[in-house]
């Protein structure tokens, strides 16, 4: 062929209306349409990586979904435990093929007990993570029955394909995670609390969400209206996972026990571990805590957060894959600056944490008081290190807005 004639096989541009035409055995390409078949090959893989998707969650244990948690999360060994097999059975559920041996696996979705900071938003989201599925994270407070002001349960399915991006398929077989669970309690003795009888109504507008339904979901959320386009979100494949303090419930616990403990020789006194007793919680004392023993029914998987000690909580600052004193070594690298921090300046951090209430979330805060000034400043002096000693520490404390951190607590 002449080379004037040269012309692309799959638009048909003769060489001349090309950037570049490729030449192959009997055929040529041209800049466009490698262009075009390039952005075919992203489509298809991405396409193909979805139905991976469940290759790829077969694939991990409870052991490696275990494994993984540990790199994110100190401690909280039993709920780590307990997630891990919860999340394997709900995605082996969720790839069973269709038997007719009748037997249906049903759904495990979780309820995780514990006081605010101990890492249950941390849990849900590290799960996520790792399948890859997407996530939102709900307060079950600001939800309210249909036609109060508050929003719809549903609006948990609009953030969930916002997390979603808008991807159905992806969207349900992704985890919500509900948030102060525990705050739409029925308080039955106190009439008083006109919340009452919303709390009630929004877990049972709960109940059928946490089954498994087909969900009219506006796509923008917001209420629903006549004329809006809805898309149906199936949830039989939605993984719940709802936490809560549940403050006060270790009294609940302990009754509940001390009662068996008089019926027969149940658990010796000696033998509990009163600093811990939300480790002895069954589903009973969600019942009586005001949970609908429907919607206790439709969380079986009911675990609890330890609370978080002097030792724990030094550990959640320097070893998770993401350390809090990591993200500051890493943001300082940024600038040239070499940032270190001694060992009792860390202990001293841990016991303010401790003494202020904050728990984990407070280790941050802290930190961020001790380190601005230094981060205001370093970026533009020649100064190439920074040590932290228990000495700054206590200086920039007293410096700062401490009464606000009082105030928190
Ligand atoms: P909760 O949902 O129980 O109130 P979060 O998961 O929001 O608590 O935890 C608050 C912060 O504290 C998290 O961002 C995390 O950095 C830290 N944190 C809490 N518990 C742990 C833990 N066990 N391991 C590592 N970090 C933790």
């Amino acid at each position: 062929m002449a080379k004037e004639e040269l012309e692309c096989s799959f638009c048909g541009r003769k060489k001349p209306e090309t950037s570049l035409l490729i030449a192959g055995l009997d055929a040529h390409i041209c800049d466009r349409c490698i262009e075009q078949a390039h952005g075919i090959v992203i489509e298809e893989s991405k396409q193909s990586d979805d139905s991976d998707l469940s290759a790829e969650l077969i694939l991990k244990k409870p052991k490696e979904i275990k494994g993984f948690l540990d790199e994110y999360i100190i401690g909280q060994d039993n709920t780590k435990r307990v997630m891990s097999v919860a999340v394997y059975n709900h995605y082996k559920r969720l790839l069973q093929p269709q038997s007719d041996d009748d037997i249906e696996i049903q759904k495990s979705n979780i309820i995780m007990v514990g006081q605010t900071g101990t890492g249950k938003t941390l849990m849900a989201k590290t799960i996520a993570k790792m399948l890859n599925v997407p996530l939102a994270i709900v307060d079950a407070t600001v939800l309210t029955e249909a036609g109060y002001v508050g929003e719809d349960v549903e609006s948990i399915l609009t953030r969930l394909l916002q997390a979603a991006d808008y991807d159905l398929e992806k969207a349900q077989r992704g985890i919500v995670f509900i948030d102060e669970i525990d705050k739409i309690a029925r308080k039955s003795d106190n009439p008083s609390i006109t919340r009452d009888v919303s709390g009630e109504g929004v877990q049972q507008a709960l109940l059928k969400l946490l089954e498994g339904t087909v969900v009219n979901v506006p796509p923008k959320g917001g209420r629903k209206h006549p004329d809006q386009k809805f898309i149906e979100v199936d949830t039989e494949n939605i993984l719940f996972i709802a936490g809560g303090a549940f403050d006060g419930i270790e009294r609940v616990i302990t009754k509940r026990m001390n009662m068996q403990a008089i019926g027969y020789s149940a658990m010796k006194t000696d033998d509990i571990d009163k600093d811990n007793i939300l480790k002895y919680i069954s589903p009973r004392d969600l019942k009586n805590f005001g949970l609908i023993p429907e919607i206790i029914g439709r969380l079986p998987v009911l675990t609890y957060m330890d609370p978080l000690d002097a030792k724990t909580l030094r550990a959640i600052l320097t070893q998770p894959k993401n350390a809090i004193i990591k993200q500051y070594k890493k943001l300082f690298e940024m600038d040239d600056v070499e940032f270190t921090i001694t060992d009792d300046a860390l202990d001293y951090i841990v016991d303010k944490a401790i003494e202020y209430k904050l728990g984990a979330r407070g280790l941050r805060s802290l930190c961020e008081e001790i380190l601005t000034e230094a981060m205001f400043h370093l970026p533009s002096s020649d100064e190439t290190k920074l040590n932290v000693t228990k000495a700054y520490v206590e200086d920039r404390l007293n410096k700062s807005t401490l009464k606000t951190l009082k105030a928190v607590s």
